[in-house]
């Protein structure tokens, strides 16, 4: 059935339409008009390969496919095929055009997902990852990079699943002593024999909303992990500083499960730090502020992260329950090549001491970048020169050697 034949029937409103197993929705090579959100069953979107066909993705209920029609009539790149019974609403690519204008919350709803998925995730294309929409890609490079966006999206679904992610411990010294203070988790993606790095799909996860669960996870292990640690260091006064997503908490319900988290907890709240970036503010400073708030009411503490590279106006820091301040690695990078970085750690570092918050110096690469941020009067560090982040079980090892910096 193709839009031709219903155009004139269904053009006043979006028509839904059911096929069955097996069932192709769109091939490949066809003339291209339509998108389809999934109202209930699963669908296959398949190439012919060298070897038989290939499973490009597998999509279910809520998802879109076919979107490609809003910016381009070109034929299919792929076919999709129903898995069992399958209901799809159909949207023709007039209706796109028409619904910038529309108040269709359906419209609103299915524009924003296509609109995301286009949207810059990050410059890096070199291994394909994170592929991005630029002014020069010809409609075809758009149309690959869209399905291998799409592609990736999955794949980051059956990681999950398969618990393909993992968690790593970064230390964190405190510079005076010298001694292990605490740890950041940090999200680790083993696919296959390759090995992801958070940089690449961590903005995915975001835009596809798959961070809720990923980050919940990292919460999860990150606490139940610093059991262990805090057993083996005989004392409890350790932290563990887990990465939270502005994603995470732009859904109450997720907060009340994150909250649990914390509370289920054998750690005393006090050991556990939440880290969030000046992008969460950005959105709903209100609502994030009550958030922070909330977490902070159970005892534990919150970094603002990357602290110097986005807007961080003074005027909201103090107004925020922050007890620690993440200078970002850039800073400290150049603190011993110019004059001006220098000056950006020492003033953060005073502003910090002024705010009553602690600071952690990231990225901390060698003796002299050590000794610099200690004299100026920085209490954490952390960095490659102490410890690269490791697995459980090498964070374990080296707790037992009791190492000094
Ligand atoms: P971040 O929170 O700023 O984490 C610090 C990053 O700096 C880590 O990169 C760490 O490996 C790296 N790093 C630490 N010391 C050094 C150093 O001395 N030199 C250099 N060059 N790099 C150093 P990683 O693990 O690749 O993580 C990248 C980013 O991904 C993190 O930046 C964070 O924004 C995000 N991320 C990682 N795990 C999670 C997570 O569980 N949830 C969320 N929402 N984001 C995460
Ligand atoms: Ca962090
Ligand atoms: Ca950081």
């Amino acid at each position: 059935m193709h839009s031709m034949e219903l155009a004139h029937v269904m053009s006043e409103k979006i028509y839904s339409k059911t096929f069955a197993p097996g069932e192709d929705i769109i091939r490949i090579g066809d003339a291209g008009r339509n998108a389809y959100f999934i109202e209930n069953g699963s669908v296959e979107v398949t190439l012919p390969g060298k070897d038989g066909i290939e499973v490009l993705a597998k999509m279910g209920k809520g998802e879109i496919f076919g979107e490609m029609s809003i910016i381009d009539d070109a034929p299919r790149s792929a076919t999709v095929t129903a898995k069992e019974n399958t209901e799809v609403i159909v949207i023709e690519l007039s209706r796109y055009m028409q619904s910038l204008e529309s108040s269709n919350p359906m419209m609103h709803l299915i524009l924003r997902l296509v609109l995301s998925r286009f949207r810059q995730a990050s410059p890096q294309t070199k291994d394909g990852i994170t592929p991005s929409v630029t002014e020069n890609n010809s409609m075809n490079e758009i149309r690959s990079l869209a399905l291998e966006k799409i592609r990736f999206e999955r794949e980051m679904h059956d990681g999950l699943k398969a618990k393909e992610f993992e968690i790593h411990y970064q230390p964190i010294i405190g510079l005076e002593e010298g001694k292990i203070a605490g740890f950041e988790a940090l999200m680790r993606w083993h696919k296959g024999n390759k090995f992801i790095s958070p940089g690449h799909f961590i903005p995915l996860a975001e835009e596809t909303g798959l961070i809720v669960e990923l980050g919940r996870v990292a919460l999860k292990t990150g606490l139940q992990d610093h059991i262990q640690f805090t057993n083996i260091l005989e004392e409890n006064s350790a932290f563990m500083s887990v990465n939270l997503s502005g994603i995470q908490i732009s859904d109450l319900q997720e907060i009340e499960r994150l909250a649990a988290v914390i509370e289920e907890s054998d750690l005393i709240p006090a050991q556990i730090k939440l880290e969030v970036t000046e992008t969460l503010m950005l959105e709903d400073f209100l609502h994030a502020k009550e958030t922070l708030q909330k977490f902070k009411n159970l005892g534990v503490s919150i970094a603002l992260d990357d602290f110097g590279t986005g807007f961080s106006s003074l005027s909201y820091l103090h107004q925020l329950p922050l007890d620690t301040l993440k200078i970002d690695q850039a800073f400290v990078n150049d603190m011993n090549k110019t004059k001006k970085s220098m000056r950006v750690v020492e003033s953060i570092a005073s502003l910090a001491l002024s705010l009553n918050m602690n600071i952690v110096a990231e990225g901390i690469e060698n003796k002299e970048q050590y000794r610099i941020l200690k004299d100026l009067g920085c209490q954490f560090g952390q960095g490659f020169y102490m410890s690269r982040p490791l697995p459980k079980e090498e964070i374990e090892k080296l707790l037992l050697t009791r190492p000094t910096w």
